[in-house]
């Protein structure tokens, strides 16, 4: 089953003097339930590729089909409904809200969905658990250190069971140990049917999803698929 399909896509940032080409006829397909690296030196188009699939930005030009859904025109009300069922974000810098406790932060990615409160604090409890959390759930961010805040940002996107989780260099603030539990993390979560797409500059990161896709000047230039381990 196709989780999403780009067709010729670009995005061109116009300002008043310069026209920037960040992704020029990009072709992606991604399977449900894929691990895919997304690779490339600094300017190639990786967080604005992302930012497209996770719909917080619009294409200039070509198609974003969505579980095969074509999505290319659709409004912003309508991507950010798609969005908040679908789609779980997870950032470098955490950005977790610095005034709401752990299982505030995590509970605010249900407030969206149709969902009452005890159900809601179930939900809640039972992801901090898996990700080792449960212990902090009253502590503030800034209580927690850079490993424990990207759990709870893990905890955040995947409370609401989401298909799809991007996540844009998860492991850039973290040392190696804790990002090696964040990879694991994300290596669980593959596991049982979530689908990931994750940039990363790190070679060791990337060794974790099945394909890499590595871009250039907003051209994709190459694919390679990983054996199965
Ligand atoms: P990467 O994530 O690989 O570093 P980006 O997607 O951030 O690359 O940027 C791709 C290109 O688009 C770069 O040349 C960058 O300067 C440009 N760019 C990104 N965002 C904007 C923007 N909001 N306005 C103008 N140019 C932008
Ligand atoms: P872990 O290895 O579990 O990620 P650390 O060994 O870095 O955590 O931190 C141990 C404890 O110190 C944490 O449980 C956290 O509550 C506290 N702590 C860590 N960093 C900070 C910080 N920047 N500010 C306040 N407390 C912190």
């Amino acid at each position: 089953m196709s989780m999403l399909k780009l067709h010729n896509l670009s995005k061109i940032y116009r300002t008043d003097e310069v026209e920037t080409v960040a992704l020029d006829k990009v072709q992606v397909e991604i399977e449900q339930g894929e691990f895919v690296a997304i690779m490339g030196p600094s300017g190639c188009g990786k967080s604005t590729l992302l930012n497209i699939i996770g719909m917080l930005d619009t294409p200039s030009d070509g198609n974003y089909f969505f579980m095969d859904e074509d999505i290319s025109d659709y409004s912003e009300g309508q991507l950010s409904e798609i969005r908040k069922h679908n789609i779980g974000f997870i950032f470098q810098s955490f950005n977790l809200i610095d005034e709401l406790s752990v299982e505030e932060n995590i509970e605010l990615a249900l407030l969206y969905h149709n969902i009452p409160s005890s159900e809601r604090k179930a939900r809640v409890a039972k992801v901090m658990d898996k990700v080792g959390i449960a212990h902090r759930a009253k502590h503030m961010p800034s209580q927690l250190s850079g490993g424990q805040q990207q759990r709870v940002a893990v905890a955040r996107a995947v409370v609401g069971d989401q298909a799809l989780i991007l996540a844009d260099e998860p492991t850039g603030n973290l040392d190696s140990a804790h990002g090696q539990e964040v990879m694991e993390m994300l290596q669980a979560l593959n596991d049982e049917g979530t689908t990931i797409i994750m940039v990363t500059h790190s070679p060791a990161h990337a060794d974790y999803a099945r394909r890499t896709i590595n871009l250039f000047d907003g051209h994709v230039v190459t694919e390679n698929l990983r054996a199965a381990q």
